[in-house]
C-alpha cells in the first residue's frame, strides 16, 4: 500500500468491473474526472450528455466516499492538468480505460508521451468494449466492414471473462488537493422531465438491467420494434458513460438463459461493431464511409431541419419519435431509424444536421454509434442500408404502432383520430385535428427525388 497512483475517469463512471480502479484497488489513490470541452472540439459533451454526466459524477463521487476517498473534479486541458496531479500527488502512473474517439485517442499518445518524459506512465486498460477494435479481424487481415461476420467472430470468439466485483474499500491519497464544480447543467430547465426516466449513475444502471430482466429479454425479439411499449433494456446512456460495463450486460442476460439473449446480445454487439468502424476509420463522424457520396447532392434547408427538430413534420410516427427525443433525452431505436430515413432521404438534408442534433439532444450521444447509425441510415456507410431502402412513415407506424398508443403519447393533437388514420391525419375529416401541420413533403414525391439523386451519385440512371 505504498505507491499512489491516479484514476482517471472518463467514460468508465462505476466500480464495479472496472479493470482500471482494480489495478490500483490496494494502493492510495486519487480518482479524478476532468471536463475537457477544448479537446473535444465539435464532440464536447452534448447538452442531455451534460445533464447525464452531472448526475453521474454526483452518483460516482458518493460511491466512492462510501468507500474512503472524494473524487477530484476538474474542468481545462488534461494534457496539463493530468501530468500536474499526479506530480502534486507523487503518482508514478495514471490508470484510465481505453477511449476510442480519435480526439481521446489523439489526447493520450500526447499525454503518455509526456508523462514518459517524466518517468511517469499512462497505463491504458480494457472494459469499454467486449473485443479490442484494433485486435479483431477478418481471414484477409483487414478490419470488417459487414455486420454479420464481425458478431460471428465475437460469438465464435467465446464467453467473455466474467465481470469483477467492486471494492469495498479503498485508499485516498495523503494530501488530495480541492477539485472544482462543474458546471453542466442547461442554464434553462429543458430537462426538467429527465429525472421522471432516467436515474444516472452505477446503481441506476444496475437496477434498469435487474428491471429488464428475464420476462423482457424472453420478449425481446418481437418487442423490441414496438415503441410504445418498454420492450428494449434502455441501457444506452448507461452504457454510454460505462456505469455499466458489456460484459456484466453480456452475462446477465446468458444467466437469465431466455430464448431472446442471443437477438439482444446482437444488438450489444452493434455497439462493438460502432467502435470497430471508428477505430479503424477515424474520419466517420466527419465524412462518408462509402466516398462516392462526398458529391451527394444534399439540399440543405433550415426549415426543413427546424421542423424535423421540432417535431412538426406532418409525419405522425416521425414528430412522436422526435417529442420523445426532445421530453426524454433518448429515442426507440425502430423511430430512430425512420426519423432519419425522413430527413435525409425525403428532405435531402445532411446527415451530419442530423447526426449534429442526436449528439445534442441524446442522453446516449455515442460518437461512434450515432456516426455509424446515421451513415447506415444515410446509405453510405459500412454495411449501409441500401439507398434504395427509403422507410414510409405510414406503413412504419401501421406496422409498428397500429393502434396509434405511441403517436398520440407524444403527439397529442391527434387522439381524437379513429386508429385508421392515425398516421395519415391529413385524410381526416375537417375539425378532427387542430394545430397539426399537413406532410412537410409529399411522401411518394420524396422517395423518387431521393432514388433519382441516389441513383445518380452510385452512376445510374434514376
Ligand atoms: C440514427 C441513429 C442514431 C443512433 N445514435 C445512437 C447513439 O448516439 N448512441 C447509442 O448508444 N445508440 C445509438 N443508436 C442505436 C440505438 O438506437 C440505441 O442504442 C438504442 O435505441 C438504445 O436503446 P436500448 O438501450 O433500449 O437498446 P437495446 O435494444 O436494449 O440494446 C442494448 C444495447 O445494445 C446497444 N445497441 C443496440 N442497438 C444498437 C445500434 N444499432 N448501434 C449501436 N449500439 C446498439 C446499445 O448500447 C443498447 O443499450 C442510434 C440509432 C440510429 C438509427
Amino acid at each position: 500500500m505504498t505507491r499512489p497512483a491516479l484514476l482517471w475517469f472518463r467514460n468508465d463512471l462505476r466500480l464495479a468491473d472496472n479493470p482500471a480502479l482494480m489495478a490500483v484497488a490496494d494502493r492510495p489513490i486519487l480518482p479524478v474526472f476532468v471536463l475537457d470541452d477544448d479537446a473535444a472540439g465539435a464532440w464536447k459533451h452534448g447538452g442531455a450528455q451534460r445533464w447525464w454526466l452531472h448526475h453521474a459524477l454526483a452518483s460516482l463521487g458518493a460511491d466512492l466516499s462510501r468507500r474512503g476517498v472524494d473524487l477530484h473534479l476538474a474542468q481545462g486541458d488534461a494534457a496539463i492538468i493530468i501530468p500536474a496531479l499526479a506530480a502534486a500527488v507523487g503518482a508514478e502512473d495514471i490508470h484510465v480505460a481505453q477511449r476510442f474517439e480519435p480526439w481521446g485517442r489523439r489526447q493520450d499518445e500526447a499525454i503518455a508521451t509526456a508523462l514518459k518524459s517524466t518517468g511517469r506512465r499512462l497505463v491504458r486498460h480494457r472494459g469499454t468494449l467486449l473485443h479490442d477494435p484494433h485486435a479483431l479481424r477478418t481471414g484477409q487481415g483487414k478490419p470488417y466492414q459487414v455486420y454479420t461476420p464481425f458478431s460471428r467472430a465475437i460469438f465464435a470468439a467465446g464467453e467473455p471473462a466474467p465481470p469483477m466485483d467492486a471494492p469495498a474499500r479503498l485508499h485516498p491519497v495523503a494530501n488530495p488537493p480541492a477539485g472544482a464544480t462543474l458546471d453542466l447543467l442547461p442554464k434553462r430547465d429543458w430537462a426538467k422531465d429527465f429525472p421522471k426516466h432516467w436515474q444516472p449513475g452505477e446503481a441506476g444502471a444496475a437496477k434498469r438491467l435487474a428491471a429488464f430482466g428475464t420476462r423482457a429479454l424472453a420478449a425481446y425479439d418481437g418487442a423490441r420494434n414496438i415503441p410504445a411499449i418498454p420492450g428494449t433494456s434502455g441501457l444506452s446512456p448507461h452504457l454510454r458513460f460505462g456505469e455499466i460495463s458489456p460484459r456484466q450486460v453480456w452475462h446477465a442476460a446468458r444467466e437469465a438463459g431466455a430464448t431472446g439473449s442471443h437477438t439482444f446480445l446482437k444488438e450489444v454487439l452493434w455497439r462493438d461493431f460502432a467502435y470497430h468502424l471508428l477505430f479503424n476509420r477515424p474520419e466517420m463522424p466527419e465524412a462518408p464511409l462509402a466516398e462516392k457520396f462526398a458529391a451527394f447532392p444534399w439540399q440543405p434547408n433550415p426549415k426543413y431541419l427546424a421542423a424535423w427538430q421540432r417535431g412538426m413534420t406532418g409525419y405522425p410516427i416521425v414528430d412522436a419519435g422526435m417529442r420523445q427525443l426532445w421530453a426524454t433525452g433518448w429515442m426507440h431505436n425502430r423511430v430512430r431509424m425512420i426519423v432519419a430515413s425522413l430527413l435525409v432521404k425525403h428532405l435531402l438534408q445532411p446527415w451530419q444536421d442530423g447526426q449534429d442534433w442526436f449528439w445534442d439532444t441524446l442522453v446516449d450521444g455515442d460518437l461512434a454509434s450515432n456516426s455509424a447509425s446515421w451513415q447506415w441510415v444515410a446509405g453510405c456507410g459500412a454495411d449501409a442500408a441500401p439507398y434504395f431502402r427509403v422507410f414510409n412513415p405510414m406503413l412504419q407506424g401501421a406496422k409498428f404502432d397500429p393502434e396509434g398508443t405511441y403517436v398520440t403519447r407524444w403527439v397529442p393533437e391527434l387522439a381524437r383520430l379513429p386508429k385508421n388514420l392515425i398516421h395519415q391525419p391529413w385524410e381526416a375529416p375537417p375539425g378532427l385535428v387542430r394545430d397539426y401541420p399537413p406532410p412537410i413533403i409529399d411522401h411518394a414525391f420524396g422517395r423518387a427525388r431521393a432514388l433519382a439523386a441516389y441513383a445518380a451519385i452510385k452512376g445510374e440512371t434514376a
